[in-house]
C-alpha cells in the first residue's frame, strides 16, 4: 500500500489513465544497479529516484572532473576531485530521501559485478568504454536480468533493452566484435550535453518501463537517433544462435 505522502508525490504519473497502483508499487519495490554515474547515468538515476524507485545502486570508479560538468548534472564545482558515485549518492540521497542508494567507487569486476547484478531486478548500462558494456552483458546473461543500454557522442544516441532471460538477444549479438571501433565516446568525440542527456532520460524511460510493464519498450530492439536533425529509427536485433556470448551454452541454461 502507498501512504497519502506516496500518493501525494507521485499524484502526476499515477494521472495517467493506464499509470496504475501496482505499477507505483513495483517501482517502489525494485532494485535498480546503475552502472556510471556520468552524462547518461547523471538523468537516469535522478529520474529514476525522482519516479519512486525504492533502491538504486551507483557504479562509478572515475572521479569527477572539470571536462565532465557540462554534461554530469549529478556534478558540481564543488564535487571536483571526488569519485562520481559517492557525488552521485550524495545527491540522490539529499533530494530523494525515500531512495535507498549504495555505492560502489571502484569499478565493478568479477565477483563483486556479478553479486551486484544478482542483487537487483535490472541493470542500466550508462558506460562509455565496451569492456565493461561486455562484461556486464555477460552478467546480466548469467543473472537472467534485463539490461538497458544507451550511448550517446557527437550529435548521436542509441538505446535498448536486451534480455536473454526472455528470450530475446544480446548486446553481443548486436555488437559482435569484442573491441568493436564503433564505440560512442564523449572524451574522444565530444558532445553537447543535452544530447547525452536526452539520450540518459529516455534511458530512465525504457527502466520504468521495463519494471513496470508499462508501455512499449525496446526488448530486442535498438532507437537510433542523431539529435542534430532530429531523426530518428527503431531496428530490431536478431537472436545470434553463434553469439560467442548468449549462444550455446549460456542459451541452454535457459531452456530456450
Ligand atoms: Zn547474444
Amino acid at each position: 500500500m502507498l501512504s497519502d505522502r506516496e500518493l501525494e508525490q507521485y499524484s502526476r504519473q499515477l494521472m495517467l489513465p493506464d499509470f496504475t497502483l501496482e505499477y507505483q508499487e513495483r517501482l517502489r519495490s525494485a532494485w535498480v544497479l546503475v552502472v556510471g554515474c556520468g552524462g547518461l547515468g547523471s538523468p537516469l538515476a535522478i529520474y529514476l529516484a525522482a519516479a519512486g524507485v525504492g533502491r538504486l545502486i551507483l557504479a562509478d570508479g572515475d572521479t569527477v572532473e572539470r571536462t565532465n560538468l557540462h554534461r554530469q548534472i549529478l556534478h558540481g564545482e564543488a564535487d571536483i576531485g571526488r569519485s562520481k558515485a559517492a557525488s552521485a549518492a550524495a545527491l540522490i540521497s539529499a533530494h530523494y530521501p525515500d531512495c535507498r542508494v549504495s555505492q560502489f567507487t571502484e569499478n565493478l569486476e568479477e565477483d563483486a559485478l556479478n553479486q551486484a547484478v544478482n542483487s537487483v531486478q535490472l541493470v542500466a548500462d550508462g558506460t562509455d568504454n565496451y569492456p565493461t558494456r561486455f562484461s556486464l552483458n555477460r552478467a546480466c546473461i548469467r543473472a537472467g536480468k534485463p539490461l538497458v543500454s544507451a550511448a550517446a557522442a557527437r550529435s548521436e544516441g542509441q538505446l535498448a533493452t536486451f534480455d536473454v532471460g526472455s528470450g530475446g538477444a544480446c548486446y553481443r549479438c548486436l555488437y559482435p566484435q569484442e573491441g568493436a571501433t564503433t564505440a560512442l565516446s564523449c572524451r574522444e568525440n565530444g558532445v553537447l550535453g543535452p544530447v547525452v542527456g536526452a539520450l540518459g532520460t529516455l534511458q530512465a524511460l525504457e527502466v520504468i518501463k521495463v519494471l513496470t510493464g508499462w508501455g512499449e519498450s525496446l526488448r530486442s530492439k535498438v532507437l537510433m537517433m542523431d539529435l542534430r536533425s532530429y531523426e530518428q529509427n527503431i531496428i530490431e536485433i536478431s537472436r545470434r544462435d553463434d553469439c560467442p556470448d548468449c549462444g550455446g551454452e549460456l542459451r541452454r541454461g535457459f531452456g530456450l
